[in-house]
C-alpha cells in the first residue's frame, strides 16, 4: 500500500519501450506532464518493459531523450516494471489467498475449444470458468505435470464504469469481461495486472493515455477494486490522424520525435504544436510552456481525433525562430556550420542570422541560408540563368563590379552605387537586385540585397560576380 497524500495529483506516462518515442506518445507524455504541473502535482515516468523480447535499450533511450528534448522529466526516479517482479508475485499470492484470483489448469487447447464453442453459440469467445472457484462447486482434479496460470476472478454480474475525463461516462458489463490471466504458467505477471499494481504503488491519481486502452480500463479497475484501494481517474485521448486522415504512418508524421530535432524544429515549437493536437485554450495558437501549464484544464481536451498538420508545425516553428534571441540561434547553428568545414567567425554570423531569422521555418533552413555567406562558390541553376539573365543584366552587373571595386565597403556606399546604377540606366530596383541575388546567392528571393552585399563582404561579392 502506498503512503501518498490522497490529495496530491500524481500522473504517469507509461510507455512500452518496443519502439522510439513518436508523436502520439510524446503528446500523451506532454498532456500528462502539463496536467500534473497545472495541479502542482507530480509527473512520473514508468517504463513498461515486461515484454522482454520486444523491449530494447535503444527504445528506452529514445523515450528519455525525446522527453527531455521537450523539457519533460520525471519528478521521481524512473520505474521499470522488470524491477518490480517480487512485488507482483507478492500481490498475486495475496489475491490467491483472498480468493480474488485462482489457479487455472486448463491447457491452451482446452481454452481454444471453449472459445470455439462460445463462438458457435454466437457468444463472445471466453474462458468458461472450469477452474473458477464458487461456493459449493467441486473443481476438477488437478492434472499432473501442468503449470497453472493465475486468473483474476472477475465479478460475474453488474457493471464496471467510470467518468472518463475526456469521453464522459463509459460502462462495461462484467459478464462481457473474461477472467483475465494475470500470471502466465511460467509465473510471469501479465500486462493489465502490472499496470493496475504499478498505478496503485505509485499513488497515481489520474491516468491519461491513448484511447486504444479503453478496453483495458475496466479490467484494471476491477483488479484494483478487488484490492479495496482507491481507483485513479482515467482519461482516454483520441488518436492523432495523419495528413491523409488515416492512422499516423511514417510518411504522415509518425516519426521518432528526435527526427524533428534533426530536421531543425525547436522544442518549444514542438511542445506548442503538440499541445494543440487535441487540446485548446480559446483560439490561442501560440503559447509558451508556462502558459500551457497555467491553462491546461482537462475540460478542453477534444473528444474527437486530431489531425497532424506539418504546415502548421512549420508555421509555429518559424514563429519561434523569428522570436528567438539571435545569440541562442547562433549557438544552435554553429555546429552545423562547423560540420560543413566553415569557420563561423569568418563572418558576422549574428547579423546574418538577424537578416534571415524572419524567413526560415527551421533551424536547418536558417543554417543553409547562413552558409551562403561562407561558401566559396555559389551554384546557379541553368533554369535561373535562362530565365533571368540576358545581355542587359550582364551589362548592369559589369557596371556594378566596376563601381563596387572603387568604394569603401560601407552600407551608405553600397546604397549610393545601386541608386546611381538605377538612375543612370533608367531601371527599377528589381532589375539590378534580381541578377545580383541570383549571382550572389543562387536564389531569387533574399532579404534586402544591400544588406546581403554588405554582409557578404567586398571580396566575396566581387569574386562571385566576376566568376559569373
Ligand atoms: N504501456 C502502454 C503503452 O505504451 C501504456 C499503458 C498505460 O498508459 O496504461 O501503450
Amino acid at each position: 500500500m502506498n503512503s501518498y497524500n490522497n490529495n496530491t495529483v500524481r500522473v504517469r506516462f507509461a510507455p512500452s519501450p518496443t519502439g522510439f518515442l513518436h508523436l502520439g506518445g510524446a503528446r500523451t507524455a506532454l498532456f500528462s506532464w502539463a496536467f500534473a504541473k497545472h495541479n502542482n502535482g507530480i509527473f512520473l515516468l514508468r517504463i513498461e518493459d515486461t515484454d522482454i523480447k520486444r523491449s530494447t535499450k535503444e527504445a528506452i533511450k529514445s523515450i528519455i531523450d525525446g522527453m527531455s528534448w521537450l523539457g519533460i522529466t520525471s519528478d521521481e526516479e524512473i520505474i521499470y516494471q522488470t524491477q518490480r517482479m517480487d512485488r507482483y508475485r507478492e500481490l498475486l499470492k495475496k489475491m490467491l489467498k483472498a480468493g480474488t484470483a485462482y489457479y487455472c489448469y486448463s491447457s491452451t487447447e482446452e481454452i481454444e475449444k471453449m472459445r470455439e464453442k462460445a463462438r458457435k453459440n454466437g457468444a463472445k469467445p471466453k474462458y468458461d470458468g472450469t477452474w473458477r472457484p464458487e461456493l459449493n462447486k467441486t473443481l476438477p482434479n488437478i492434472p499432473e505435470d501442468r503449470n497453472p496460470t493465475i486468473r483474476f476472478k472477475n465479478p460475474s454480474t453488474g457493471i464496471v464504469s467510470w467518468n472518463d475525463l475526456v469521453k464522459g461516462r463509459i460502462s462495461f458489463k462484467n459478464e462481457e469481461l473474461d477472467d483475465l490471466v494475470i500470471a502466465r504458467s511460467d509465473g510471469t505477471p501479465t500486462y493489465n495486472f502490472c499496470v493496475a499494481i504499478d498505478d496503485l504503488d505509485m499513488g497515481i491519481s489520474h491516468v491519461l493515455r491513448g484511447d486504444d486502452h479503453v478496453n483495458n480500463t475496466p479490467r484494471q479497475i476491477n483488479i484494483l477494486k478487488s484490492l479495496n484501494v482507491k481507483i485513479p481517474e482515467y482519461g482516454h485521448l483520441p488518436m492523432i490522424l495523419g495528413t491523409d486522415g488515416e492512422k499516423l504512418s511514417k510518411r504522415h508524421g509518425a516519426m521518432n520525435i528526435m527526427e524533428y530535432k534533426l530536421q531543425g524544429y525547436l522544442p518549444e515549437a514542438m511542445v506548442n504544436y503538440l499541445a494543440r493536437l487535441g487540446w485548446s485554450h480559446n483560439n490561442d495558437e501560440i503559447f509558451s510552456t508556462e502558459q500551457l501549464i497555467k491553462w491546461f484544464d482537462i475540460k478542453h481536451l477534444s473528444k474527437s481525433p486530431s489531425q497532424w498538420d506539418p504546415k502548421k508545425l512549420d508555421w509555429i516553428n518559424s514563429y519561434y525562430i523569428k522570436n528567438k534571441d539571435t545569440h541562442i540561434l547562433a549557438s544552435m547553428i554553429i555546429p552545423m556550420i562547423v560540420e560543413h568545414n566553415y569557420d563561423p567567425n569568418e563572418n558576422d554570423l549574428n547579423s546574418i542570422i538577424d537578416l534571415f531569422k524572419e524567413r526560415s521555418n527551421s533551424l536547418n533552413k536558417l543554417a543553409e541560408n547562413t552558409m551562403i555567406f561562407y561558401k566559396e562558390n555559389i551554384e546557379i541553376t541553368d533554369d535561373l540563368k535562362n530565365r533571368y539573365i540576358d545581355e542587359k543584366t550582364i551589362h548592369l552587373i559589369s557596371k556594378f563590379i566596376h563601381m563596387a571595386n572603387k568604394i569603401e565597403w560601407k552600407m551608405e556606399e553600397i546604397d549610393r552605387i545601386i541608386k546611381t546604377i538605377i538612375s543612370e540606366n533608367n531601371i527599377i530596383m528589381k532589375q539590378i537586385a534580381l541578377p545580383l541575388r541570383i549571382y550572389l546567392t543562387g536564389e531569387t528571393n533574399t532579404p534586402s540585397i544591400n544588406k546581403v552585399l554588405f554582409l557578404l563582404g567586398k571580396d566575396k561579392v566581387l569574386s562571385r560576380l566576376s566568376k559569373a
